[in-house]
C-alpha cells in the first residue's frame, strides 16, 4: 500500500498532514498498445478474452491469429482505429540497449528534480582499451560539465546524465520533459509574514545537523531486536486537532529530546 498523505511530525503529538504527489510519469504513457479481437476490434482484456460480451471470444480464448494490435488512445486523445503488426510496435521501442549515445554536455549542477534513479559506472577491466577509455572519460568529467546520454539499459528508452562526483562516476537516469507533471500547488499564494518566518527559522535552527551517511534502517534494527527477543510494539498516537500552527512549530526542549530518541 502506498500512502500519499503523511503526517509531518514536529514533535510527539504535534503534527500536520502533507500530500505526496507523483512528479514523473513513465515514458510513452501517451501511447499504450494493446491487443484487440480481430473480429470486432474490442480489447482483449487481462484474462485474454474479448471485452465485448456479444463476441464469441468473450467466453473462449482467441488464438494469436484472431488478435491484432492497436493503441489505447492516440496523443490527441482520439480512439485509435488502425491496427499494427506486433513487430512494428515492438520496433518503435527497440533501442540499442548496449550503447550510451552521447547527446551533449550539461552543467554538473543540473536540475535535481529530474532524477529518477542513480547507478555507479565502473570499468569492465583494469587494463586495455576499455580501461583506457574509462580513464579518459573519468578525466573528462573532472570539470564542471557532465555528459547527457540516451540509453536503453533496462529495455526502455532512458535519458541519462553521466558525471563524476567525489571521484566516483555516476549515471543518473533523468526524466524527459514530457514525463514531468505540472506542479499542482502554487506556492506564490503562501502568505509569509514576519511572524511566521521567525517561528519557522527558530524551528529549523533548533534542529541538530543530520549526517545521512550514518543513519541505519529502522526496519533492520527492528528485525535485530526481534531476533534478540525484543519484538516492537506499535504505539498509536493521539493527534491533537485544531492546533495552532505557531503552537506546532514552537518546539520545547523536552519535545526535542523525544525527537532525538526516535
Ligand atoms: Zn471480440
Amino acid at each position: 500500500m502506498v500512502v500519499s498523505k503523511l503526517d509531518f511530525e514536529i514533535a510527539k503529538g504535534k503534527s500536520f498532514k502533507v500530500k505526496i504527489e507523483k512528479m514523473q510519469d513513465e515514458l510513452h504513457s501517451e501511447y499504450i498498445p494493446h491487443t484487440v479481437c480481430s473480429s470486432d476490434m474490442y480489447k482483449i482484456a487481462r484474462k485474454n478474452i474479448c471485452t465485448n460480451p456479444n463476441c464469441k471470444f468473450h467466453t473462449e480464448f482467441p488464438s494469436s491469429d484472431d488478435t491484432k494490435r492497436t493503441f489505447e488512445k492516440l496523443k490527441n486523445g482520439e480512439q485509435a482505429q488502425e491496427t499494427f503488426e506486433k513487430e512494428h510496435i515492438d520496433n518503435c521501442k527497440k533501442l540499442d540497449s548496449m550503447t550510451f549515445k552521447v547527446l551533449g554536455s550539461e552543467p554538473k549542477d543540473f536540475d535535481r528534480t529530474r532524477i529518477m534513479g542513480c547507478a555507479y559506472v565502473n570499468p569492465v577491466s583494469t587494463k586495455g582499451i576499455h580501461y583506457q577509455g574509462y580513464c579518459l572519460l573519468w578525466s573528462a568529467l573532472q570539470g564542471e560539465q557532465a555528459i547527457s546520454v540516451s540509453h536503453a539499459r533496462t529495455g526502455t528508452e532512458k535519458l541519462g546524465i553521466l558525471t563524476v562526483e567525489n571521484g566516483i562516476m555516476y549515471l543518473y537516469d533523468v526524466a524527459h520533459t514530457e514525463q514531468i507533471r505540472e506542479p499542482k500547488f502554487d506556492s506564490s499564494k503562501i502568505d509569509v509574514s514576519v511572524k511566521t518566518i521567525g517561528i519557522a527559522k527558530a524551528w529549523i535552527e533548533s534542529l541538530k545537523p543530520f549526517d545521512i551517511s550514518v543513519i541505519e534502517s529502522q526496519t533492520t534494527k527492528n528485525f535485530e531486536n526481534l531476533a534478540n527477543g525484543k519484538p516492537i510494539t506499535t504505539e498509536i498516537q493521539e493527534i491533537k486537532e485544531e492546533i495552532e500552527a505557531e503552537e506546532l512549530f514552537a518546539v520545547e526542549t523536552n519535545d526535542k529530546e523525544l525527537v532525538e530518541e526516535n
